[in-house]
């Protein structure tokens, strides 16, 4: 990568990159700025969009000068077989490594690739930092990226380069709902049980993860049930382990529009109906606070949802508003 460069005496650069941070530094001696990048971006909505910056700053006098930059992303991080980087996808054709695969936002990007960029920092305003805006997909998982900042023609880098002419960058940002925890496995005899219908593309242990709440509070509902029921808590799905998106039909897509961020649980139906499952009505109400609705009423956090044979079956409870 090293060009043929002959360096001017006594010229020099700094360069300004970060995530999420918006204001271009002034120039110190010698050396790259590195703003501390937000390196866990996180659900819900208000934190998915991250910003990259690219600046190159002359040492002498802080002002701003016109380097050419590449911003890609790769994919998920290596490798990308194991939970902490796949969010617990197993499958991967289709992925979305950004909302909707909306590709990166950048006004002057001379590469059509979706998710590559290329540009220059003064080519758009404010013409101090090139802005690369990346919203981030529903799909939890750690998403790996490479960028490359070259010097102008003729200036040298004088600190943590990677060439003489230039820095690079290789930044892995995890997309998640922080601190999400398993539902253990219940020993013998517990009061619940976590049984799902075999799912090669999110396995069992990737598929009871919940907030401290709401893990606590599933234990208690269980336990209260085996009370009032003399039955086992039969748990299917909380989210996953990172939460986000949870496509049961691995498809990346809903129906799971819930059960993303570790606060609400599926029931399995059992031999009896949500509706006619008095029990856990009264297990959930002696525990769980009404749920608002958007339209402002109150209902139980037990909610009986709709099966296939027009009943109202299916249980599904929000643990935590
Ligand atoms: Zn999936
Ligand atoms: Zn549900």
């Amino acid at each position: 990568m090293t060009t043929d460069c002959s360096p001017r005496i006594g010229l020099s650069l700094v360069a300004v990159f970060g995530l999420v941070t918006a204001s271009p530094q002034p120039a110190s001696a010698g050396g790259i700025i590195t703003r501390d990048v937000k390196p866990r971006p996180s659900f819900p909505d208000n934190e998915r969009i991250l910003h990259r910056y690219f600046g190159c700053y002359s040492i002498y006098d802080g002002s701003p000068l016109d380097c050419r930059f590449t911003l890609d992303v790769l994919g998920l991080a290596s490798p990308p077989d194991v939970a902490g980087n796949n969010g617990g996808h197993s499958h991967s054709p289709g992925r979305p490594l950004s909302l909707n695969n909306a590709p990166l936002e950048y006004g002057a990007d001379a590469n059509p690739a979706p998710y590559g960029v290329t540009g220059s920092a003064l080519s758009t305003p404010p013409r101090t930092s090139a802005q690369v805006k990346h919203v981030l997909p529903e799909v939890a998982g750690r998403i790996a990226t490479d960028a490359l900042v070259e010097t102008p023609y003729g200036w040298s880098c004088v600190s943590r380069c990677y060439t003489r002419t230039s820095w690079r960058f290789n930044i892995n940002y995890d997309v998640q709902v922080r601190e999400l925890e398993e539902l253990p496995s219940p020993g013998a005899n517990g009061p619940y049980t976590r049984v799902r219908a075999p799912d090669s593309n999110h396995l069992d242990s990737v598929a009871f993860f919940g907030t401290r709440f709401a893990i606590q509070y599933l234990k208690l509902v269980a336990e209260n049930y085996s009370v009032l029921s003399g039955k086992t808590l039969s748990v299917n799905d909380i989210s996953l382990l990172k939460g986000g998106l949870f496509d049961i039909n691995a498809d990346w897509a809903m129906p799971h529009k819930s059960h993303r961020d570790g606060k609400d649980a599926d029931i399995n139906r059992g031999n009896i109906g949500c509706d006619q499952d008095h029990a856990l009505r009264l297990a959930v109400d002696m525990l769980l606070n009404p749920v608002t609705t958007p339209n402002g009423n109150k209902r139980s956090a037990l909610l009986c949802e709709s099966c296939k044979d027009g009943t109202k079956c299916r249980k599904h409870v929000d643990l935590e508003p």
